[in-house]
Parts: C-alpha cells; sequence; structure tokens
C-alpha cells in the first residue's frame, strides 16, 4: 500500500481535479486516521475525494480489522472476523459489494436443522420451544424496563421466574434462547447485557448474504489507492498549537491538521494510546459503560461431507449454556466440507484459553452428538482468538447494564473543532456490524470537512 504514495500525490495535482475537489485541494488539509478498518477507509476515502491529504495509521501488519479474510487455506479463503451483509436492502454494503465485483451468497436462519442432546431428549425435550421463550424473554424485559435501575437480561429472568419456577426442560429451551438469539448476536452475556436498552438498534431488510471469496474485497476496494502505514501502533495522542501530533510506537512522530481515532471499543479501555489532554469525563465515563462482548469462530475443514447439504445452519440443544450452538454450513454455500463453529459471550471466553487441540476435541464431541459417532475428525482447523488480539480486545460492542446508545453518540461527539471518532461501537442504529463501522467513518468525514469549512 505505501508504494502508492508517490501516485497518488501525483494525482492530487490540481490539473486533475474536477472542480468542487480543486476548490478543496487550494486549501488541501493533511487528515489523519487511526486504524484501517472499514470506518477508517470508509472516512478516508471521502476526505480523499473532497481533495485532502489523507494518511491512515494501522498497528498490524494488514488492512481490514475486523474484517480479515484468512488465506490459511489458499483454495478456500475463510472469513475470520465478519462474514454477512446483514440484511441486503438499502444496506450501504450492497452496492460496495458490486462495485468490487465480489460474488454474494444468501443463507437463511429459516434453513436450520435442529439437533437435540441425547439427555434433553431423554426428559422430553422435543424442540426449543422458540415463540413461548421469547415471550418469556418480552415479559421479563417489559416487566424490567419500569425499574428505576437497569439490571443484567440475566436478572431480569430470574426475578420474573421467580414465582414459577421453570422446569429443567423449559430452563435448557430457554437458555438456547438466551445464547443463540442474544449472545450469538449482541455477543454480550446475559448476565452483563442491559434489560433496558437491548431492542434500540435498527435493521436492514432482506436477506443476508456472505462472499464465498472472502470480505476482504470489499477493504480492498475502498483501500485502492489509499496511503496506509502499516505496522504503526499509535501510543500518544497530543497537541503543539492546532496541529495533533501522534506518536507511533517506535517512537515517529506525524502531524496532522485534523485526526480521526477508529480504534475499537475495545483499545479505547486500555491505556493503550494517551491522549494529552486527556479525554473529557463524558467520553471516558461511555467507554467504561459499553460493553465489548466476545464472538469467536472456528472453522473445521473434513475430507467429505457427512452432515445433511441441504441446510445453512444446524444448531445444537445441549444441557450446557452456548455449548456449540450455531454451525453453518458451506455444503449448500459451495459444496465444500467445511462446517463454521460459533461460540459467544461466557463459553467463548472460557473456550479462547484453551489450545486449539482441546477446543477442536470440545467441538467434535459436540459434531458426534449432532451427526453420529462416525462423523471423522477434521483435517485442517483454524480458530479465532479476539478477546487476546491486542489491536481487537473483543469482537463487537454491546449495551452493558447502565449504558445505552447515549454513550454512543457521546462518544460518536468530537472534541473541539480537530479531533474526531468513529467505528462501530459509535454506531447508534448499527452497533456491531460492519455497515455501522462504514456509516460512522463517513459521518465523521463528513463532520470534519465541515469543520475544515467553519473553522479553517
Ligand atoms: C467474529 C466476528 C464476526 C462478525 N460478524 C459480522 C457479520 O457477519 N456482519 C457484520 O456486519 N459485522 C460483523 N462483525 C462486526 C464487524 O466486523 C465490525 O463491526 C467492523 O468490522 C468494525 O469496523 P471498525 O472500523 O469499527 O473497527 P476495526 O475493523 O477493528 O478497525 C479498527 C482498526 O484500528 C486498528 N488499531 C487498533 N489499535 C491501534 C493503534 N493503537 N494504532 C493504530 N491502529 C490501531 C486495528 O488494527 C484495526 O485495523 C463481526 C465481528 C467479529 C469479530
Amino acid at each position: 500500500m505505501i508504494e502508492r504514495r508517490t501516485l497518488l500525490a501525483s494525482m492530487l495535482s490540481a490539473s486533475l481535479l474536477p472542480g468542487a475537489a480543486r476548490c478543496a485541494a487550494a486549501s488541501q488539509k493533511r487528515i489523519a486516521i487511526i486504524g484501517a478498518g472499514i470506518s477508517g477507509l470508509a472516512a478516508a476515502v471521502a476526505l480523499r475525494e473532497a481533495g485532502h491529504d489523507v494518511v491512515i495509521l494501522e498497528a498490524r501488519d494488514r488492512i481490514g480489522g475486523r474484517i480479515h479474510t484468512s488465506r490459511a487455506w489458499p483454495d478456500l479463503p475463510i472469513d475470520l472476523g465478519a462474514s454477512w451483509i446483514h440484511g441486503i436492502k438499502g444496506n450501504p454494503i450492497t452496492p460496495l459489494a458490486r462495485a468490487a465485483g465480489a460474488q454474494t451468497v444468501t443463507t437463511s436462519y429459516e434453513n436450520g436443522m435442529l439437533h437435540i442432546d441425547p439427555a434433553l431428549r431423554a426428559l422430553g425435550v422435543a424442540d426449543t420451544n422458540e415463540n413461548k421463550m421469547e415471550a418469556l424473554f418480552e415479559r421479563a424485559m417489559r416487566r424490567a424496563a419500569k425499574l428505576d435501575e437497569d439490571v443484567s437480561m440475566q436478572a431480569a429472568i430470574d426475578a420474573y421466574v421467580q414465582s414459577s419456577p421453570l422446569t429443567e426442560t423449559q430452563r435448557a429451551q430457554l437458555n438456547f434462547h438466551l445464547s443463540s438469539r442474544y449472545e450469538q448476536e449482541y455477543s454480550g452475556s446475559t448476565t452483563r447485557m442491559s434489560a433496558q436498552t437491548i431492542d434500540d438498534n435498527d435493521v436492514f431488510p432482506g436477506d443476508d448474504a456472505l462472499f464465498p471469496g472472502g470480505y476482504t474485497q470489499i477493504i480492498r476496494h475502498l483501500a485502492d489507492g489509499l496511503d496506509i502505514r502499516l505496522n504503526q501502533p499509535v501510543t500518544r495522542v497530543a497537541w503543539d498549537g492546532a496541529k495533533a501530533v501522534i506518536t507511533m510506537k517506535d517512537g515517529n512522530t506525524l502531524s496532522a491538521d485534523q485526526l480521526l481515532v477508529t480504534v475499537p471499543l475495545g483499545v479505547l479501555k486500555t491505556d493503550a494510546i494517551t491522549f494529552d489532554p486527556p479525554l473529557p469525563q463524558p467520553k471516558t465515563a461511555a467507554i467504561a459503560r459499553l460493553g465489548m462482548g466476545l464472538l469467536n469462530k472456528l472453522w473445521l475443514r473434513f475430507d467429505r461431507i457427512f452432515w445433511p447439504k441441504a441446510f445453512d445452519w444446524h444448531e445444537y440443544l445441549s444441557p450446557r449454556k452456548g455449548e456449540w450452538a450455531e454451525w453453518v454450513s458451506l455444503a449448500k454455500v459451495n459444496d465444500t466440507p467445511v462446517l463454521l463453529g460459533f461460540s459467544a459471550a461466557d463459553y467463548a471466553e472460557t473456550l479462547e484459553t484453551k489450545r486449539d487441540s482441546e477446543v477442536v476435541a470440545e467441538a467434535m464431541k459436540a459434531l458426534r452428538t449432532m451427526f453420529g459417532s462416525s462423523a471423522p475428525d477434521p483435517i485442517a482447523a483454524q480458530f479465532t482468538r479476539w478477546r487476546s488480539d491486542p489491536y481487537a480486545l473483543g469482537s463487537y460492542s454491546f449495551n452493558a447494564v447502565g449504558s445505552s446508545n447515549a454513550d454512543r453518540e457521546a462518544l460518536a461527539k468530537p472534541e473541539g473543532t480537530r479531533l474526531h471518532f468513529a467505528g462501530e461501537a459509535l454506531s447508534a442504529n448499527y452497533p456491531g456490524t460492519v455497515h455501522g463501522a462504514l456509516l460512522s467513518g463517513r459521518r465523521a468525514a463528513k463532520t470534519i470537512l465541515e469543520s475544515l469549512a467553519n473553522h479553517d
């Protein structure tokens, strides 16, 4: 990416630029962006289009952040971070996918097969009882909404069922519902997620679509021609008069007229980057209140497809909450003998501390319960550890007890006219998603351009 700088500089000579961009180029500013995830890249594209000199500082040796397509299996790209465009109708990722020439394939939660653990079958469990469990959940949340103080989802449910305790069967069905419907989606534990502000998010309609060729195609498309400097972990942000002075781990500095910070909430929660002056209390309080959850992926490759091919999803109703509850099959998507198992929240935290071989052994135990003891061992596996990743420190944000989308708005607020923020956690409408991060980056770019127009 770095080699493209010279080319970019020459492209930006005023004679090559159209009208509006030429005006901006006359007062071209240096804008630094910390982080080459989708929010930083989306902002950079908009700012470059306006004629500014944009530099992205990225800690990793790659771009994309929590969008990362592994090439460890050269014939089969697989996504270790985001996989889906959630709701393809009106979603800003849909036109980007088209522009990038990336093929998409839709999958449906409706097209799933349920596998019930024999121990639960012996108790008479025959299904997930989903409608009843969701009705119970909603009643418990409605009651919690009337409380003066927020409580966790789990506390709200426990209080609700206190007067008529659940049977063992119902408890297993409820745990499955909480895990598959809430923990897998929001990445927080039900013991930490807010009972009062969980349903504040918007969604796009339409199917979910994934990229058989990998989500990184979108990232490459956006990054084309941008000045991105890899292996540059930022450790300090300070000010010299009107200029931002950004210090990297190796002691090198870069100064800029405007600065956009897009590092994940998990990183903001640590002292990895010192802000001088420190961020004000409303921001630090919002950072502390919001939760950074965990969703990990286990990709298993087999020598043959030994499971029913017709389904996108396989669900496992286990006696233990969250245990390998959700699996996606690539058999229908592209005829490959690959299964993707998810772990979320508390179960994911436990698994993440185990060795790969132990994780695979646990997963195979579940798969053999689901598909029979003759299921072969995998020929290869890839497991993510987003909590231990120093440049993510978790998978995505969730509304923890006491937090709300007002905290996301507080985080998104610029500090003065030169320090700006973007990223999935700052999206009040679509947190925890690729499109939320993209829109947040575009919004920050607009604010930066307004700042430059009004104050410089
Ligand atoms: C396992 C998993 C599955 C997911 N599935 C989906 C899905 O299917 N669909 C969906 O819409 N969303 C999904 N998401 C969420 C989605 O991936 C994120 O919301 C989105 O990619 C976040 O983009 P971002 O730009 O806000 O942050 P990031 O992509 O994290 O970008 C921030 C960048 O900052 C860099 N950085 C960190 N610290 C420093 C530093 N000190 N100095 C310089 N750079 C630094 C990071 O390396 C990173 O590149 C998933 C996430 C995970 C982890």
